[in-house]
């Protein structure tokens, strides 16, 4: 076992709003990846998104508040494909931390994977077809090996990272780009690519 740190709602606030930083800050960069293999709206739905949802996580008064916050903006102001998707991992992830001020991290690690559970339940993609899932999944098994969060992040990221650079070889089976068949190959994912900030800001949320 590691260190057990807490999760509390001053460090959801500053993982998300770090995550809102990477994603405004490379926004153009994820515009860039949609364009491609989609239709180029990456980092603006993203971007107008978490625009909105971070001052919502600084006014609730709990985690379940916080993340069901940011998954309704999500929702509703990020649209597209990935809108939804994102807005259901952090929703289900909300339910089960509940109204608590914080909790043990291990509660924490337990909450983003009913996010990805619920995520894929939406989405329906498997691993290997070139979506966020593929660097959401190995993160989120990388947490839970280290079974905390403060050892386990910056792995959690290098792992979303490898996932991310594994969906250029891949042939896209989900989403816009599985219109172009064969010549989604040799591209990167730009969901996956958004995805990796979230544990690249959980990280330097934990240092
Ligand atoms: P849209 O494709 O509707 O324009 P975005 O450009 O915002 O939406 O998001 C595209 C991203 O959504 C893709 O790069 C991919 O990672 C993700 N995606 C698409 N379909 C799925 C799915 N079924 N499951 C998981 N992720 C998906
Ligand atoms: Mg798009």
């Amino acid at each position: 076992m590691g260190r057990v740190i807490v999760i509390t709602t001053e460090f959801v606030t500053a993982w998300i709003g770090r995550f809102g930083d990477l994603i405004q800050e490379n926004a153009a960069m994820l515009t860039e990846l949609d364009s491609p293999i989609g239709d180029a709206d990456h980092g603006g739905n993203m971007a107008r998104g978490m625009n909105a949802a971070v001052p919502v996580l600084a006014d609730a008064s709990n985690l379940e508040a916080q993340l069901k916050g940011l998954g309704m903006t999500m929702l509703s102001k990020v649209g597209g494909t990935s809108g939804p998707l994102y807005g259901t991992f952090f929703l289900k992830a909300a339910k089960e931390l509940g109204a608590q001020t914080e909790v043990a991290d291990e509660v924490f690690i337990h909450a983003l994977r009913a996010g990805l559970d619920g995520l894929v339940a939406r989405g329906k993609a498997e691993l290997g077809e070139k979506t966020m899932v593929d660097a959401i999944t190995p993160a989120i098994e990388t947490l839970e090996a280290a079974g905390d969060v403060a050892s386990g992040a910056q792995a959690a990221f290098d792992a979303a990272a490898a996932g991310r650079d594994a969906t250029t070889p891949m042939l896209a089976k989900k989403g816009r780009a599985s219109y172009l068949g064969e010549r989604s190959i040799g591209h990167q994912d730009p969901g996956a690519t958004s995805a990796t900030m979230l544990f690249e800001a959980l990280a330097g949320a934990v240092s």
